[in-house]
């Protein structure tokens, strides 16, 4: 949209709109705010920034030079529907006061430079991409007056979802591991609480093109958006995620985006599909193995080449690669194949148009930062496109069935966030185009997920080792 600061003060005046909500999203991908009562944002506003502590947000600034700006950018004003008071929200980058330039570790200027480089090769002007989401709805213990009905209980001795604990009253139409896909109510129950959530968002001007119960048991969800841009796109989940834990939490139930809160289940992907395009053209629609251009299957061979590194970006979190194991549609394999649920790229045959041909990279989960997960994908894809790379050769096979020997020379995805993290320092030449990220932000990224999540995770004893270890 076209939306100046001038039109953003119009609309307070004319909504009657009392708090403007400053957002911006910190190195992990979480949104952040304050509140400004609307007479505070005026013109000026716009151009001077609003100061903050960049040492109170994780994996930013030291106390010594914490002095930050956040520069609300007037073409994301959009009316927060949850908040009781009228509040109009702004996204904005984080800059550096004095210089003013963009902060090395802001995921959203990042990502405006990753579109900017894009342009600048002339290959493509938009990478549109279409994330599928997935979360699961669980009860929120807090909202239950009987909590020994809840089976919202992980055993911490199985060190999974009990299934077969006791309910009063047994309601029946239980959803069984694996068994959620698709069935209509009563055995799908969240279907009302998932069409509130459509609608909050197409309210909101996202829109949707799909919502539906998901595989796993305990309340699987997916709500599918339309594809976008990268940087819009990447606002948009913002929002997404935003919208699905407040509905959920006027319900009484909760939401978790975690890629494998059950053991023995599918867990939350975000497959996303890409595709770059140039003067309104798609430029994925070629001649080649399914329906792909040339380019497409170069793209393709830029994103497996990178794929453990992207890992690092696309799969963010220790549990992660808890969801990259065989048997629930999560790939595990460094391959690409048509129609196939068991590769990490699979080329989706639901239409032959040629704005439809897309590539489908089902690795990520919903636990990353969009705007760092999409940037890094674009470049790795752009990467393969410069380089002129070589996918070598589809494997249309289940890969779930395939032997070892079969697999031999079939790379896989890393085995831990740790393993992403070393793939990542070992290859990232490919992230550094254009200036698109920085040795900094790669630098910070590597340093906070060790300490902060390997280190931390691999400290604890796990339940399961109880179940291994205890009476030995
Ligand atoms: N939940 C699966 C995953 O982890 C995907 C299931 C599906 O959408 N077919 O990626
Ligand atoms: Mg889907
Ligand atoms: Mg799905
Ligand atoms: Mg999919």
């Amino acid at each position: 949209s076209q939306t100046t600061p001038q039109e953003v003060i119009d609309l307070i005046r004319e909504q009657e709109i009392r708090m403007v909500d400053l957002r911006f999203i910190d190195m992990l991908g979480a949104w952040q705010h304050f509140t400004v009562p609307a007479h505070e944002l005026s013109e000026e506003a716009f151009a001077e920034g609003f100061g903050f502590d960049g040492s109170s947000v994780r994996g930013w600034k030291t106390i010594n030079a914490s002095d930050m700006l956040v520069m609300p950018d007037a073409t994301t004003a959009k009316v927060d529907p949850f908040m009781q008071v009228p509040t109009l929200v702004l996204l904005g980058n984080a800059v550096e006061t004095i210089t003013r330039a963009d902060y090395e570790r802001c995921p959203r200027s990042l990502a405006a430079r990753a579109e900017d480089y894009l342009r600048s090769t002339g290959i493509a002007d938009t990478f549109y991409v279409g994330p599928e989401a997935e979360f699961f709805i669980f009860d929120d213990v807090r909202y239950r007056s009987d909590k020994q009905t809840s089976f919202y209980a992980v055993d911490s001795d199985l060190g999974h979802w009990n299934t077969d604990r006791e309910e009063f009253p047994n309601l029946g139409y239980k959803v069984r591991a694996k068994g959620g896909y698709v069935p209509v109510p009563p055995t799908d129950s969240l279907q009302d609480l998932r069409t509130d959530m459509v609608l909050a968002l197409e309210d909101l001007g996202i829109v949707v093109e799909r919502q539906h119960m998901e595989v796993a048991t305990g309340g699987q969800a997916e709500i599918d958006i339309r594809y976008d841009s990268l940087l819009s796109q990447a606002d948009k989940l913002a929002w997404f995620k935003y919208v699905i834990k407040n509905v959920a939490r006027q319900a009484g139930k909760t939401v978790t985006f975690m890629p494998k809160p059950l053991y023995g289940d599918n867990g939350n992907g975000m497959h996303t599909h890409m595709s770059l395009w140039k003067d309104g053209q798609p430029l994925f629609a070629g001649e080649q193995y399914a329906g792909l251009s040339q380019m497409a299957l170069h793209f393709i061979a830029g994103v497996l080449r990178h794929a453990p590194a992207l890992c690092a970006f696309t799969n963010a979190s220790t549990n992660s690669y808890k969801r990259l194991v065989p048997g629930f549609e999560a790939p595990v394999n460094l391959a690409y194949s048509s129609r196939n649920r068991s590769a990490a790229i699979r080329i989706p045959t639901y239409s032959s148009s040629p704005k439809a041909i897309r590539i489908e990279f089902r690795t990520p989960d919903p636990a990353c930062n969009p705007y760092l997960a999409f940037s890094a994908l674009l470049m790795a894809g752009l990467d393969g496109v410069q380089k002129r790379l070589d996918p070598g050769e589809p494997l249309d096979k289940d890969i779930y069935s395939l032997s070892p020997e079969e697999l031999a020379g079939v790379p896989s995805v890393p085995a831990s966030l740790d393993g992403a993290l070393e793939a990542l320092e070992e290859d990232h030449e490919f992230l550094l185009q254009g200036n698109v990220f920085s040795r900094d932000l790669l630098e910070a990224w590597v340093d906070w997920k060790r300490d902060n999540e390997v280190t931390e995770v691999r400290g604890r004893p796990h339940p399961h080792e109880f179940a291994l270890y205890f009476d030995t």
